[in-house]
């Protein structure tokens, strides 16, 4: 199955590079929320958070604070929102790996996120010792 990031990597897919090192590139996203919305995408592909070498996910991140920061002098946006998406439940729709660089604008109704479940302080410790018990397979 074809990946349209890795098309644009690879120069198969047009697109409109920002920036490029070693491990990642920068472009523009083709349906910008604002202008200036640009996607970091590490060159090695994997879909998505629980699939990607946490180093690769480290280069991409070096990338977007460098994005991020391009873009808050090019547009002069109040503020720049990092994020990235895993899974369909989650919003991804490109099955490789990206960060987006999105610059906000005081008042701006872009991206709001609606709070669904109200915790007390224990349902925060809960919470909190199943995702412990959970990273320690992983160190
Ligand atoms: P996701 O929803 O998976 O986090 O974000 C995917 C993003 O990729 C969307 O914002 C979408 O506009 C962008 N996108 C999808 N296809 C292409 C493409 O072919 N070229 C570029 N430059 N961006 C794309
Ligand atoms: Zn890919």
């Amino acid at each position: 199955m074809g990946c349209v990031f890795c098309d644009i990597i690879a120069r198969r897919a047009p697109a409109h590079i920002v920036y490029e090192d070693e491990a990642t590139v920068a472009f523009m996203d083709i349906m910008p929320i604002h202008e200036g919305h640009t996607l970091v995408v590490p060159k090695t592909h994997a879909a998505d958070a629980f699939e990607i070498d946490p180093e690769e996910a480290a280069a991409a991140m070096r990338t977007a604070v460098k994005v991020a920061r391009a873009v808050k002098a090019a547009f002069g946006c109040d503020g720049v929102n990092i994020f990235q998406s895993n899974g369909p439940a989650a919003g991804q729709t490109v099955f490789h790996f990206h960060i987006h660089v999105l610059p906000r604008w005081a008042g701006d109704r872009s991206i709001a996120l609606r709070r669904e479940y109200f915790a007390g302080d224990a349902d925060l410790q809960r919470a909190a010792e199943r995702i412990r018990k959970a990273i320690e397979p992983q160190s």
